[in-house]
């Protein structure tokens, strides 16, 4: 009997795992649509911290966090334990109180929890997949009220994953890069792609646009006078606003469109079926987002930003790594023509002396 039990549980899970693959969420980039939920969960039960977390193989991971600064969790940590096993909310007034939980490496680590609120998130074919939760540094209670909210909002959630599912656009790629490689390409500071996984979507976008005869575009992306910015606020905030920039452009790009952390403060944007003209347009759209107010950090600091774009669209006979040369060489123009605005690139790489 207990055979046929872990049997029938570890088919569960296979079908769980795989429905999770459809849903193309484990190790995947920061989306606006869950982030709006966890800033509201976090309003609503009045905690510094929120998070959406979704249960993979072995580790419980935040696709969306507020507040929060961990990627992830082991599986079987304390909390999350308490958190997946328990069938309605789950709830803790101070963790530190219970020698069980005080374990947890959310108790141990940042974000130092004692507060701690759950509820499961259900996946369209009602697979348990994560949690959405509110983590408090100090012990406190939740009212029935509270709970209700954080329901509502779970079942907000529930609804986003099932319009996402049926609208997702980059849903094929994201499933095509592979669970195992993706673990590996998400930026942990802006939560956009990192390096790596701007090179495999080039190289998808790339050969996709030549087989099917459709044109791809990328604009590359760099804050001006960003070190300024650390030597007058300091290196912490800094931080804050490239993840917020990052925020900005993935707000900005079109659902289709990648965002990538090119490296310190330069992103690039990814930009399939999009013509020179649409390039330029998207790339205007991309600029005036992120300068189009100062960013906020702490209360005392609201910093203006602007940024330089290059763009550049593939021709027929280049590589996306030269596509990329081209876009580089175009910001350079930007900035030198003044910063703040896009240049777009002529379509063969300028050899020096020119021609
Ligand atoms: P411009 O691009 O307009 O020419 O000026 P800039 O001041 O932005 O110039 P540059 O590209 O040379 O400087 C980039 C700075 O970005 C330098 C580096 O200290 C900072 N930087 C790079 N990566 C990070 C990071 O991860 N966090 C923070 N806070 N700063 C970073
Ligand atoms: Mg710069
Ligand atoms: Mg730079």
């Amino acid at each position: 009997m207990a055979q046929v039990g872990r049997r029938t549980d570890s088919v569960q899970e296979r079908t769980r795992l795989d429905t999770l693959e459809r849903l193309a969420l484990l190790y995947t980039p920061a989306e606006e649509s869950f982030d709006r939920i966890t800033r509201l969960a976090a309003r609503v039960m009045r905690t510094p911290v929120a998070a959406l977390a979704v249960l993979g193989e072995d580790r419980l991971w935040f696709k969306s966090r507020h507040g929060l600064q961990v990627n992830e969790v082991p599986r079987d940590d304390a909390l999350v334990s308490g958190a997946l096993g328990s069938a309605g909310p789950f709830v803790v007034r101070d963790a530190l109180a219970d020698g069980g939980l005080a374990r947890s490496s959310l108790v141990v680590n940042a974000p130092y929890a004692r507060f701690f609120a759950s509820l499961a998130v259900r996946a369209p074919d009602g697979a348990r997949i994560g949690v959405l939760c509110a983590v408090d540094g100090e012990p406190r209670e939740a009212s029935p009220e509270d709970l209700s909210l954080l329901r509502d909002l779970v079942a907000v959630a529930e609804g986003e994953l099932h319009r996402r599912q049926l609208t997702f656009r980059q849903g094929d790629m994201i499933r095509e890069l592979g669970e195992a490689r993706r673990r590996s390409m998400v930026d942990p500071l802006t939560r956009v792609w990192n390096r790596a996984g701007l090179d495999a979507i080039l190289a998808r976008e790339g050969g996709a646009a030549r087989t099917h005869g459709l044109p791809l575009s990328v604009a590359m992306i760099d804050l001006d006078h960003f070190k300024g910015v650390n030597d007058r606020f300091g290196h912490g905030v800094g931080d804050i606003v490239l993840a917020e920039v990052a925020r900005r452009l993935r707000v900005a790009a079109r659902p289709v469109d990648s965002v990538a952390r090119f490296g310190g403060e330069e992103f690039v944007v990814v930009l399939p079926d999009c013509n020179e003209a649409d390039a330029r347009a998207v790339a205007e759209r991309l600029r005036r987002r992120v300068g189009d107010s100062p960013i906020v950090v702490g209360q005392a600091a609201r910093i203006p930003v602007t940024c330089s774009v290059g763009v550049a669209t593939l021709q027929a006979d280049e590589t996306s790594d030269v596509m990329l040369t081209r876009a580089d060489i175009a910001l350079y123009d930007a900035k030198s023509d003044g910063r703040d605005r896009v240049v777009v690139a002529p379509p063969s790489v300028r050899r020096p002396g020119g021609g």
